[in-house]
């Protein structure tokens, strides 16, 4: 019945392509992969075209038509029509830092050179996030001793090459511990020749005292601070989203970032998960916020956790790729266009032309 619902959504959808279908189709039924059964490390595979690429990791093994056979993805044991080569296999071990671009294997568009921090990953916030999945076996630990782990993991000690340093976190007990945090990355960074962009991904940045500290901090650059602020879904947030997290409703979020973008935040974002609310709900937060913010979205990832799984929501339980087109072509509507950004789990792929890719292809055939 639902492969059924793929080919349907697929006539229904002639104009995005077999790879970024599948690709939704991915994300929704999820692998089967005896390694995974087996206790092994989930697998990360890219996927590409002659247009586009994307990666697409995995958390868990699944009943699924798609199955993994000799680090190729078939779908109903058949070839796929578009390449999908097995990248790697991770382990369950969250890492307090990566790094993005031809740093890494990891691409990134117009080959940006991104250090991606996330020193503070404890946090119990959201009901669907991978972070819970781990918590347990997660330690925080503060920007300098973060830095000084990259500096002897990597021997890199001189990072004025980097264009961007992204910090993710887990939740602060407090604004101003966080501020301070992010203080201390640019400290840190600093220290080692660093002068790019900061871009802080979460939602407890909002005073203007925190904001315009860090503002200063960047020399009033506005093209040295960015944002993402996380809503994930527009309402009844505080049901899957604890703590500070869920704490706001949407009319406040909405005077936060209106805030932000008065305070001197250069480019202003906010995150949404597709697959955690329902279309009307969707559309009516969406529309809202289009003269505002751009949209920084995700596909919902699973983790075979049953609090994971309730935050689906009944329309995308229904729907599957088909919902997941709908939301990508509102939201075209709204912006005139795709959104392509600069994470893997968005709604658009990269352009192959927007990076170097070969120099990815030909590094892996080489490793
Ligand atoms: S606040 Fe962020 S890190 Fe914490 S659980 Fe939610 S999504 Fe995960």
């Amino acid at each position: 019945m639902i492969d059924k619902n793929f080919e349907a959504t697929k006539s229904r959808h002639s104009d995005i392509s077999d790879l970024e279908l599948h690709f939704y189709n991915m994300k929704y039924r999820g692998i089967n992969d005896s390694v995974m059964e087996s206790g092994g490390d989930r697998p990360i595979f890219y996927l590409f075209d002659d247009k586009n690429f994307g990666l697409i990791s995995f958390m868990l093994s699944e009943d699924s038509p798609y199955r993994i056979h000799k680090d190729r993805i078939l779908f109903n044991d058949e070839e796929l029509n578009f390449r999908n080569i097995l990248f790697t296999r991770l382990g369950n071990t969250l890492p307090y830092y990566y790094f993005r671009g031809p740093h890494g294997m990891f691409p990134s568009l117009q080959d940006s050179k991104i250090l991606n921090v996330n020193f503070n990953p404890k946090c119990g916030g959201c009901d669907f996030c991978f972070y819970v999945y781990r918590t347990k076996q997660l330690e925080n630990i503060t920007p300098q001793q973060g830095f000084k782990k990259i500096e002897a993991e990597t021997g890199l000690n001189e990072l004025s090459c980097l264009d961007e340093i992204a910090i993710v976190t887990g939740r602060f007990e407090s604004e101003d511990m966080l501020k301070v945090h992010i203080l201390d990355v640019i400290n840190q960074a600093e220290e080692r020749g660093f002068d790019g962009r900061i871009f802080y991904i979460g939602s407890q940045l909002v005073t203007p005292s925190c904001i315009g500290e860090i503002s200063k901090r960047l020399k009033n650059d506005s093209d040295r601070f960015r944002c993402a602020y996380t809503i994930e879904r527009f309402f009844d947030r505080s049901s899957i989203m604890h703590g500070s997290k869920g704490k706001k409703d949407y009319p406040e979020i909405l005077s936060d970032m209106k805030n932000l973008k008065n305070l001197g935040v250069g480019k202003l974002e906010y995150t949404y998960l597709v697959g955690i609310e329902d279309f009307d709900e969707f559309k009516q937060g969406a529309e809202e916020l289009v003269h505002i913010a751009i949209p920084h979205i995700s596909i919902l990832r699973k983790t075979g956790r049953n609090a994971n799984q309730l935050t689906l929501s009944r329309d995308y339980v229904e729907g599957g790729p088909d919902y997941i087109c709908q939301i990508r072509k509102h939201y075209e509507d709204l912006y005139g266009g795709k959104i392509i950004g600069n994470n893997f789990a968005n709604l658009w792929l990269f352009p192959i032309s927007d990076f170097n890719f070969s120099s990815y292809l030909n590094r892996l055939s080489s490793v």
